[in-house]
């Protein structure tokens, strides 16, 4: 249990990746913030077991990521009620699919919000902590997409390059702090995410489930294989741990060979 004494907070863990990171970092001793929408009765049963599996205390915010002051006060509740924020997970992202000229503006502002802009608020909040304590760790749920495009998905490619570029820039500016920036950058893995935008893609580009599935998400994907959450929370431990602090800056690929095309 190497995480013990330390706090996480991890934006968008009541499902997928998020969850997979929640539980494996109380599964190494750390007290977590968990945050996100879904079924409140799940969410509970979901925070005790991490705050059993911990043994360091769990809690749930309903922070909508897409407001700065949801995130602001998530960040004060953490600090107050489990500890200053250690290790902050950005994750919380949304999808939609759509031709750019059909692309509903309310959409494009909602992705940039909740994939890009609310990882600024985090850090904007947590970072002071991390500084004077000389220890932190920042992980940004990135994407392949944060390197490549693909056509349809302009708000969430757009959202994903920034993520990149604000890793590179907060990473330079905290290094000297003992505070490592970096972000994971994931092929397709299957969530409830990649679940939902399949309908779209179908109506999109008039295909079947199955072509979508095999011709169009892991066309891209040279293993021909979804990455697993397990695998994303496995690389965030890494860097969690003192063998990763060395590692800042980095956009770090986790994605079957995709980028490698
Ligand atoms: P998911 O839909 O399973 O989980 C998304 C989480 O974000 C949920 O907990 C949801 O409640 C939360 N969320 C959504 N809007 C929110 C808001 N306004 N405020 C707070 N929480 C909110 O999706 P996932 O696939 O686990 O995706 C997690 C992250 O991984 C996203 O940033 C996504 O872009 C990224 N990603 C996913 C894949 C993939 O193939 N699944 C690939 C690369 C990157």
């Amino acid at each position: 249990m190497f995480l013990k004494g330390k706090t996480a907070l991890v934006t968008g863990s009541t499902s997928g990746i998020g969850l997979a990171c929640a539980r494996a970092l109380a599964a190494e001793g750390a007290a977590v913030m968990i945050n996100g929408f879904g079924n409140a009765a799940a969410i509970e049963t979901e925070r005790a077991a991490l705050a059993e599996v911990s043994g360091a205390g769990a809690l749930y915010s309903a922070a909508d990521v897409s407001r700065p002051d949801e995130i602001a006060a998530m960040v004060d509740a953490c600090a107050r009620e489990l500890g200053p924020v250690d290790i902050l997970v950005n994750n919380a992202g949304i999808q939609h699919v759509s031709p750019v000229e059909d692309f509903p503006p309310a959409k494009w502002d909602q992705i940039i919000a909740i994939n890009l802009s609310s990882a600024f608020h985090t850090i904007h909040a947590a970072l002071p902590g991390m500084k004077a304590k000389g220890w932190g760790r920042i992980v940004n749920t990135a994407s392949a997409h944060s390197l490549v495009a693909s056509p349809f998905k302009s708000a969430y490619v757009a959202a994903k390059h920034g993520i990149a570029g604000l890793t590179k820039t907060v990473a330079l500016e905290t290094a000297p702090f003992g505070v490592t920036v970096n972000c994971i950058s994931p092929g397709y893995v299957w969530t409830p995410l990649v679940e939902a935008q399949i309908p779209d893609t179908m109506a999109a580009r008039g295909l079947t489930r199955e072509q979508v599935i095999n011709d169009v998400l892991l066309a891209s994907q040279p293993t021909k294989r979804f990455v697993t959450v397990e695998q994303v929370a496995a690389l965030l431990l890494h860097l969690c741990r003192d063998d990763g602090a060395s590692i800042t800056g980095a956009n770090l690929s986790m994605d079957g060979g995709w980028t490698a095309m």
